[in-house]
Order: C-alpha cells, then structure tokens, then sequence
C-alpha cells in the first residue's frame, strides 16, 4: 500500500500514542515523516524506532513553531501533509478551574492547532502545491461533560478553527479537515484516569472500563481505528472535503 508515496509529513505529539501510531501508517503508506514534540527525547527515540525525522516544537510557543516548521521544511524538502496531534487533557469542577490551567490547555490545544496551521500553510503556499491539514478534535468537543469544561471547550475550538481554516485555505489547494475520536486506550488515559480517580472517587481503571463499556460498538477504540481516515483525508480522493470534522468513534456520539 503506498497512497502517500512521495508525500511528506508532519504530526506534532507523535512521540507516543495516536500521533505515533500515524507516523507508522503514513511511513507504511509510504510518506516520510517528521515527528514534532515537546519531549524530544522520546521523539528521537521513536522516530529512530519507526524511520521518521525528528523534530522539537512546543505548540504553545511561536518561536518555537517558526523553529520546528522551518526545520520540518528542510529534512522533507516541504511539507504536504500536516497533522495538529498534540494536545493536553484536564479536568476539575467549574468552581475550581484555575486561569493557569485554562491559559495552558487553550496555549497547547487552541492557540497551538491555529498558529502550527498558519506556520504550515506559509510553506505550503509559497511551495505552491497545496496540501492537507488534518486537526485532531474530539468528541468532547461535540458537547461538554460536567468535569471536563476547559478541555471539551478547546477541542470545540478545534472544530471551529478547523471549519473557518478550511473555508480560507482551499483557494490555495489546501484541504483542512478533522478527526473526532471517541475514547481511545494509550497513555494518555493514565492522566484521564487519575483525573477521574480524584474527581469521582473511582479507582484506577474504573473509568477507562466505564466509558469502554459505554461505547456502542463495544469497546474502547485503538489509535489504529483512526489511522484509516488519517490516510484517507490526505489522498487526492479527499481532495473535495473541505472544512470537516468526522466522528471515527465507534457509534458514541450517537449514544
Ligand atoms: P498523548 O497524551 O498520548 O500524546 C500527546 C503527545 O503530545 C505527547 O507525546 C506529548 O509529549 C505531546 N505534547 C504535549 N504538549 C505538547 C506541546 N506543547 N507541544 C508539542 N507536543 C506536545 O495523547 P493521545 O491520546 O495520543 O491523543 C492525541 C490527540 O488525540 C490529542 O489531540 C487528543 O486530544 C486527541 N484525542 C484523544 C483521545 C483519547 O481518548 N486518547 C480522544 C479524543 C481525542
């Protein structure tokens, strides 16, 4: 299989879970990638792992995107495909939601999908061969959850970054679309466990078996249900979707 042979890639968080796992399908499909993370110990570890460049970004720095796109731009000779993965969770009750939080969750989650968007789309412009963007929202993002305000807020903000960059980026050929997971299991759900654990006094792993149990397909997604429809918007096919959000869920946004 090789749909992005000779497409090159960037995905920022991909030094583990879902990003990861994206850089392994887009490096099977035949695309090179750099992987861009805040950790870049473990983004070298991985891309040395998987046969990725690697790259450092902090997505809530300007600096440090200009940094990690120009560096990206130069090991792949361009970027066409771009894929906004870094993101942070937090939870905590209106009432205790701290403005520290709230700025660091909409530094990463919003204002880092935004500006990795218009470092990119620089380069894509003055390249002159389009390309494709790919926001990782969520399902939180579809509607709020009573803990989790700050977070399901941002990944609105992804969806309506992603609807208002897709309607100004395809004069110039590029396609900015989004994927809205349900729960999926990694790493990541230690940190929602503990949250949860603290929160609703529930053990660890009991929320992570509680809302695997509640998807109607009938489990908790893998990064690898994902990674189809992360293939599939950066091929010609997707050339004609613009400024999208697609639920790969597992039924739960209809539950
Ligand atoms: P993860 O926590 O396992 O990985 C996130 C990666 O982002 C890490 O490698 C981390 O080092 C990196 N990162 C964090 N802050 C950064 C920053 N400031 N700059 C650059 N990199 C940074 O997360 P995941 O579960 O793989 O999730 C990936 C994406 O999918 C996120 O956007 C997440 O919100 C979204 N998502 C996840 C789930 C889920 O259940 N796991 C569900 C819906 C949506």
């Amino acid at each position: 299989m090789t749909r992005l042979a000779g497409k090159t890639a960037l995905i920022t968080g991909a030094a583990r879970g879902i990003g990861r796992t994206f850089a392994e399908a887009y490096i099977r499909e035949g695309a090179r990638v750099a992987i861009a993370d805040i950790n870049l110990e473990a983004a070298q570890k991985t891309a040395s792992e998987i046969g990725a460049e690697a790259v450092h970004v902090d997505v809530s720095d300007q600096a440090s995107i200009d940094a990690c796109v120009a560096e990206a731009v130069s090991k792949l000779g361009g970027i066409d495909i771009l894929i906004n993965n870094a993101a942070i969770f937090s939870a905590a009750p209106i009432a205790e939601i701290a403005r520290a939080d709230y700025d660091r969750v909409f530094g990463i989650n919003v204002a880092g999908t935004l500006f990795m968007m218009q470092a990119v789309a620089k380069s894509m412009v003055a390249r002159g061969q389009g390309g494709k963007i790919i926001n990782m929202a969520s399902q939180a993002g579809r509607r709020g959850e009573a803990l989790v305000a700050v977070y399901c807020a941002s990944k609105a903000a992804v969806i309506s970054l992603t609807q208002s960059a897709g309607l100004d980026l395809i004069k110039h050929g590029i396609n900015v679309n989004a994927i809205a997971p349900g729960v999926v299991d990694g790493e990541h759900w230690d940190g929602v466990d503990a949250f949860f654990a603290k929160y609703e006094n529930l053990k660890p792993g009991e929320k992570k078996q509680q809302v695997g149990a509640a998807v109607p397909y009938g489990r908790m997604g893998t990064a690898d249900d994902l990674s189809g429809m992360a293939i599939f918007l950066a091929t010609p096919e997707a050339d004609y979707i613009v400024a999208q959000c697609f639920n790969v869920d597992g039924g739960n946004w209809m539950s």
